[in-house]
């Protein structure tokens, strides 16, 4: 049997599936399965450079190749070394600030953990 979360008002470990829903029969609380799993699995992202390690604020990271930088003519030669690297949200998942270029926002998969 799978192990059920326990129920989010009362604690109660006596928690049971009812098609898509979790109900606690100790204080009748009902609620949605999916939604708690999704919740989780949000909070679990982790953010990997070229070759699979995670990543963490505070990281150095080398670049694997050439990137041209928006709007400029500008390039971030492969092998540039990026220090203190903050993670965020969006395509571009790592913010930096590059010698000589200035902060921008990178690629997780174009870099590589030093
Ligand atoms: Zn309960």
């Amino acid at each position: 049997m799978s192990t059920l979360p326990p129920c989010p008002k009362c604690n109660s470990e006596y928690t049971y599936e009812d098609g898509q829903m979790l109900v606690c029969p100790e204080c009748a609380y009902e609620w949605s399965a999916t939604e708690s799993a999704a919740a989780t699995g949000d909070a679990d992202k982790v953010i990997r450079d070229a070759v699979g390690n995670t990543l963490q604020d505070g990281d150095t990271v080398s670049v694997i190749k050439d990137l041209k930088v928006k709007g400029s003519s500008l390039v971030v030669k492969v092998g540039t070394k990026v220090k203190n690297i903050r993670l965020c949200d969006g395509d571009h998942d790592i913010d930096c600030k590059i010698d000589g270029i200035g902060a921008m926002k990178l690629k997780s998969e174009f870099v590589k953990k030093v």
